[in-house]
């Protein structure tokens, strides 16, 4: 075996652990690559318990006041810093505990009402959102979901109400985007009653301001001469830890600390390992799946704040004896924002719902909807800065701010590419194994395999003919429906085709890989919003509210989003690829940037 092949079947054996640990039902994303619309994930669409809405109401404006009155993000960034102010602010609300159990002081929020805490969070102040993020849906996650009751009742009172501050720490030089690449090592003692850390951690937010920091660490697996990683409670008044840099110069979300430290044989109890020894990439990658929820919610946030400053900017500087907003291509501008802000929110709430509903896997939805709200917010924010022209670049305005903060969103919580390239593997993985199957059989003809490689086979074909449908309730969106379920069935006739055509080699095709997770992103996207429309138009019905209401900017999306994939599958045919294998292949190895 090649070094290769050693690091692919690493790669596959580290995923296989990851993701498919037992039988699952079949997820809304993975149903898309198979051809199936698995409606009962995503409609009706899905709304805040009415149990939970007073007190999320309640909080909301709770929140809404204080942030007007108390938060300056333009002096947060100037100062690069958060005042401790309004951390016990946020502290008082309840934000920093909103999903932890009450009788550890938290509201016991869903992930849902979360959301819609942090999209109002995420429209002001990125740096506060991040902040937020860090502490509690990612700093304090793993240990609301993995924590031992005793390990729970020892910690999370006081991180809960802010009096203390979580950090999650993952990253390292040699551990970026490649995670599972953890060097942080972790002997338990002697005596087994702790273990010793060693290693270093950069880029982790909140380090140097956390009191509990969740921290990954390989650990020896038994009997073997190999390692796993494992999740430990660290403290920094742990001897040996050393803050290296405790707030790293950067370009935005400069309110955040983000922090750089080392552990030198630091004795962690062994009380403070959290969840199953060598299981720390299964916590970490959980802990994440709550992260990119919220995150798709603070890009909302920020993304109706664009939306808010480019109508009132187009309705009022004049130009040629017009308005701004008389003008198509600042027309199309904000027409494009108003459907992606639209968008982003229908899928943060119903990707929020598989949460709260206790549904399975539903790691690949969390990836696309990651990638899919940071980009269209970079899309929103680029298009909001070239409607206020010359003056967006001056920083009296909120603009150029807005512009460095969002930047971080495509790199953190894992990069785009990687969670792109991730969202068309897994996804191919069903159909491409029932592929498998009908290959194998073809080669090796069993009885057994026969039986198996003719159910694989019609399964790919009934998924090929069968348009599926899409049960929206309101009549008039019947038309929208169909369309959608015909791009399914072209999305599934087209993943089957590049299965085909490329087999295993398509593991590596990632340009193929892209096109495949953007249609898959976009088609998860479109439900969403069909979803959310269907359910407005559905409330207002039984509320007597007969008048349709505007739906304009949603109905642009499903025509945009239907454009996109139709473009995204075409390209799996029609493309450019290998002229820019080779261009780029022709830099890489001359080692430098040859312009021709
Ligand atoms: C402000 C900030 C805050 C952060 N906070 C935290 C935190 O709280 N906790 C924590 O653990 N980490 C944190 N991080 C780390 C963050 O998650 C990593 O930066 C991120 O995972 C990318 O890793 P890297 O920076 O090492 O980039 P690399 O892994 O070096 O990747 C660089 C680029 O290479 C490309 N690339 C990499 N792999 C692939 C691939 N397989 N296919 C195609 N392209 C690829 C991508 O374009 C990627 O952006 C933070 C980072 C920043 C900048």
């Amino acid at each position: 075996m090649n070094k290769l092949d050693e690091q692919r079947q690493k790669e596959i054996q580290q995923a296989e652990e990851l993701l498919f640990t037992g039988p699952q039902a079949l997820g809304f994303a993975k149903g898309l690559f198979q051809g199936h619309f698995v409606s009962d994930w995503v409609m009706p669409y899905p709304r805040v318990d009415e149990g939970e809405r007073p007190q999320l109401e309640q909080t909301l404006t709770e929140l809404r006041k204080f942030l007007n009155e108390d938060l300056d993000p333009a002096e947060i960034d100037r100062q690069a810093d958060i005042p401790r102010s309004v951390i016990d602010g946020l502290g008082r609300i309840g934000v920093l505990g909103m999903t932890a159990p009450k009788e550890y002081g938290g509201h016991g929020f869903s992930q849902m009402a979360n959301c819609k805490i942090l999209e109002e969070i995420g429209r002001r102040c990125a740096s506060t959102s991040v902040f937020v993020n860090a502490h509690h849906s990612i700093g304090i996650r793993a240990l609301l979901l993995f924590g031992t009751p005793e390990q729970q009742q020892k910690w999370l009172p006081k991180l809960v109400s802010g009096e203390q501050l979580g950090a999650f720490a993952l990253t390292e030089r040699e551990a970026g985007s490649d995670a599972a690449n953890v060097q942080m090592q972790a002997r338990l003692s002697e005596d087994g009653s702790h273990f010793i850390l060693n290693g270093e951690k950069r880029y982790i937010t909140n380090a140097a301001i956390a009191q509990e920091l969740t921290v990954m660490a390989r650990t020896p697996i038994a009997g073997t001469d190999k390692t796993a990683v494992t999740a430990f409670l660290v403290t920094p008044d742990m001897p040996g830890f050393e803050m290296l840099e405790a707030r790293m110069a950067k370009t935005g979300i400069k309110g955040t600390a983000t922090g750089r430290f080392a552990l030198r044989d630091v004795k962690v109890p062994k009380e403070n390992v959290l969840g199953p020894i060598g299981k720390g990439l299964k916590v970490a990658l959980t802990v994440l799946d709550f992260g990119r929820t919220t995150f798709g919610a603070c890009c909302t946030g920020a993304a109706k704040t664009c939306l808010e400053l480019a109508v009132a900017h187009a309705n009022t500087r004049r130009q040629f004896n017009k308005t701004l907003g008389e003008f198509e291509l600042v027309k199309k501008k904000i027409a494009r924002i108003a459907a992606d802000a639209y968008a982003m929110e229908a899928m943060t709430t119903v990707t929020a719902s598989f949460i709260d509903r206790g549904l399975e896997d539903y790691m690949l939805e969390t990836a696309m909807l990651k990638v899919f709200t940071t980009e269209r917010l970079w899309e929103c924010i680029n298009d909001v800065f070239q409607i206020y022209g010359g003056s967006a670049y001056f920083t009296d305005l909120p603009l150029e701010r807005m512009l460095r903060d969002a930047r971080i969103n495509q790199i953190g919580e894992g990069a785009n590419e990687v969670l792109t390239s991730f969202i068309a593997l897994v996804g191919m993985r069903g159909p491409g194994m029932e592929f498998k199957e009908i290959y194998d059989t073809m080669m090796k003809p069993s009885r057994d395999g026969m039986s198996k490689a003719w159910a694989a086979g019609k399964s790919r074909l009934n998924a090929t003919i069968r348009v599926p449908d899409v049960p929206v309730q309101s009549e008039q969106l019947r038309a929208q429906a169909r369309q959608l379920g015909r791009l399914i069935r072209h999305f599934n006739f087209a993943v089957n085709r590049a299965l085909v055509t490329y087999r295993e080699p398509i593991l590596d095709m990632q340009l193929i890989q892209e096109r495949i997770a953007n249609a898959a992103m976009d088609l998860f996207a479109s439900t969403c919003v069909l979803s959310r429309i269907d359910g407005e138009i559905q409330s207002a019905g039984r509320n007597g509210n007969t008048a349709s209401s505007d739906h304009s900017a949603a109905n642009l999306f499903l025509r945009q989003s239907s454009r996109r994939i139709r473009g995204y599958l075409a390209g799996l045919t029609d493309n450019d690829d290998k002229a820019v294998i080779a261009a780029a292949k022709s830099c890489l190895t001359s080692g430098s940037s040859r312009v021709a």
